[in-house]
């Protein structure tokens, strides 16, 4: 028998050896009192312990390694609220320098000084500022048009990202989902163009996509759409969603027209914390100039030297990403940034060339165009096979690997794929390691006698739904 009033512990001793540390933790109500730092920091560092190494996720597009100096820096920015711009002006100029270096990277063509944009806690913040503008816009020419505005509408296609779905219920827009289809696995530029109307104020094209890692092809997208509004005298512009691209493409694919450079494309949103390489907390999103940004959304203080435009969201938010952000800048510069996405981009390639050298599966694309790989399991062979990539998931964990496996989008949803972000901090080496954890768990798989249960789903055509990952995008 233990005695309860056997000892309480003090400060003196050892966390593991306290009453405290007996004790559930708390679910529902406060504690009544007062325990010892020692004692909480154990307590909820051990309640995440058993997770996995964030850099063995491979499911996240966020960052999950940043250098020694960088984490230094964000950490002692910890305690900053970005918002109180009066308390830390230099915070203030520090990010509107950032909005100038990633709108140039962008190829803006604005001339003031400060180029229009906008600091956000992710892409999602981002999109939804991008989203909102280019609505406001178009609610401002129907006003002066005397044509009415109450059924607004925008395009995009299905392989979107979650925060679209959000955009569209919580600001009661219309969304018009352009299916994926296996001919047509990025946005189809014709069917997109059909669903527009005098209500359609913008296409949004997705650099990038979530769900595959390809690019929606925005330099013909920017043709077509042209022709169309000359056309019809519709002003349907281009969102380009590059929450990826964004800091792909100006350092990979510098001479690809997907930004600035063309007519329609008004605004461009990103993460940060993506391939921006800052951890979580921090997006950006450049409009083509300052007229495209509409007046009411838009905050205007002139402390900073000249007038800096500011818009968002929330009104508090970290400092500390910007601080991040910045760093990335001065200590990678252009050159270092391209060397670290060549690499992502060559480790995509070769997981890509070995995980197609599997009897089992296929890419789902022949093109790399971004540090993210997809496949599937053929289609011949998942016919006789007793497991299916959520079984293969399941192994992978037992590794530590977090590697989803989820349904496609509408129109494609009986495709289960798999997916890895290839992000700095993966290396080769980790690669091959993966790639010797998949061989193994195949094998394993291979040699199973009866059917898992997921593979009896899919047979029973019920839809499956991956228990533990959030595969939208994060
Ligand atoms: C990740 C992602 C988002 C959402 O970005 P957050 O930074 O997580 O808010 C939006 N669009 C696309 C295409 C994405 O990949």
């Amino acid at each position: 028998m233990i005695d309860p009033n056997y000892r309480q512990g003090d400060a003196k001793s050892d966390p593991f050896g306290q009453d405290a540390m007996l004790k559930p933790a708390p679910v529902e109500k406060i504690p009544d009192g007062p325990t010892t730092p020692q004692v909480a920091y154990q307590m909820v560092k051990d309640e995440t312990f058993a997770q996995t190494q964030p850099r063995l996720n491979l499911a996240t597009f966020v960052t999950t390694y940043m250098d020694e100096y960088a984490t230094k820096l964000m950490n002692e920015a910890i305690n900053i609220n970005y918002i109180d711009e009066t308390e830390y002006p230099r915070v203030a100029v520090m990010c509107q320098k950032c909005i100038n270096i990633v709108a140039n990277l962008w190829n803006s063509p604005e001339q003031n000084k400060w180029k229009t944009g906008a600091l956000a806690i992710g892409s999602s913040e981002a999109c939804m500022l991008g989203g909102i503008a280019a609505w406001k816009r178009w609610i401002e020419r129907r006003k002066k048009a005397g044509k009415p505005y109450d059924k607004p509408n925008f395009v995009i296609s299905a392989g979107y990202q979650v925060v679209w779905e959000k955009f569209a219920t919580l600001w009661n827009i219309e969304m018009r989902q352009v299916p994926l289809s296996k001919e047509h696995t990025t946005l189809d530029i014709d069917a997109a163009l059909k669903m527009c109307d005098e209500n359609t104020f913008c296409i949004v094209a997705i650099q990038g996509v979530t769900w595959t890692g390809l690019n929606d092809d925005v330099e013909a997208l920017d043709a077509a759409l042209d022709k169309y509004n000359a056309e019809t005298g519709n002003e349907v512009c281009i969102h380009i969603d590059a929450a990826t691209g964004g800091f792909i493409l100006p350092f990979i694919y510098p001479e690809k027209k997907w930004d600035f450079r063309l007519k329609w494309v008004l605004s461009i949103s990103t993460s940060g914390h993506k391939f921006g390489l800052v951890y979580p907390g921090l997006g950006w999103v450049v409009w083509k100039d300052k007229q495209y940004l509409p007046a009411d959304m838009s905050f205007t203080v002139d402390y900073l030297g000249a007038e800096v435009t500011q818009v968002g969201l929330n009104y508090s938010r970290p400092a500390a990403q910007i601080l991040g952000q910045y760093y990335n800048f001065i200590r990678l510069g252009f050159e270092g940034y391209k060397n670290v996405q060549y690499n992502s981009m060559q480790i995509a390639k070769y997981f890509h060339e070995q995980i197609s050298a599997f009897p089992e599966f296929v890419p789902y694309s022949p093109e790399v165009p971004n540090p993210i790989v997809t496949w599937l399991m053929k289609p011949e062979v998942q016919k006789d096979a007793k497991w299916t990539l959520y079984d293969l998931q399941d192994k992978l964990a037992q590794h530590g690997w977090m590697v989803p496996a989820y349904a496609m989008p509408v129109n494609i949803q009986n495709m289960v794929v798999m997916r890895i972000l290839c992000k700095q901090g993966f290396s080769r080496d980790m690669c091959d390691e993966l790639l010797h954890d998949i061989k193994a768990a195949v094998a394993e798989l291979n040699a199973l006698e009866y059917p898992t249960p997921t593979r009896i789903a899919m047979e029973k055509n019920v839809p499956l739904v991956s228990k533990s990952f959030n595969h939208t995008g994060k």
